[in-house]
């Protein structure tokens, strides 16, 4: 995981322990409850080139089903964490029922990806960029360090939350 880091580097280095084995992961979507809207939400219908994913099941829209686009923040409501703050997703209009698989969707994976890891009091141990492909690697040698309580994974390029992941 320290690979990416070199001398010339001004990020702050991982935390963590590197090249531990990965752990078998679980996928927690929306891990707070979506809030409630004081007015109707922002509304679209995807399109053959608009599959924009929904962060509830996870899966990409299929053309003519209608997502919200909601401000949403994916800490718990009673943490003073400083890295929390509400950011754009888009989420199936409908009642689609929460992602439960043990791998995410293949579309999913295709993206780049930002692995941001947390500890007990939500504040970040480590945080990387990845291709999706290797998501599931990184983010299992993450949670390998019992440091890391979970790793919020956000879409790199726009930074909309994606998922929670934690050790399963
Ligand atoms: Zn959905």
């Amino acid at each position: 995981m320290s690979s990416s880091l070199t001398t010339s580097s001004t990020e702050p280095p991982s935390q963590l322990q590197a090249n531990l084995p990965p752990v078998p992961l679980k996928y927690i979507p929306l891990p707070t409850p979506l809030p409630t809207f004081q007015t109707p939400p922002i509304s679209l219908t995807a399109t053959a080139e608009l599959r924009v994913p929904c962060r509830r099941c996870l899966l990409d829209a299929s053309p003519g089903e209608v997502l919200h686009l909601i401000s949403y923040d994916h800490f718990p409501e009673n943490s003073t964490t400083p890295y929390r703050g509400a950011g754009p997703i888009y989420v199936h209009a409908h009642d689609c029922g929460f992602f439960t698989g043990d791998t995410l969707p293949q579309r999913q994976l295709g993206r780049l990806m930002s692995l941001r890891a947390f500890n007990e009091e939500h504040m970040m141990v480590a945080a990387e960029v990845v291709e999706g492909v290797d998501l599931e690697r990184v983010a299992g040698e993450m949670l390998a360090d019992q440091m890391t309580s979970y790793v919020n994974v956000h879409n790199a390029k726009p930074g909309c939350f994606a998922v929670r992941v934690e050790r399963a």
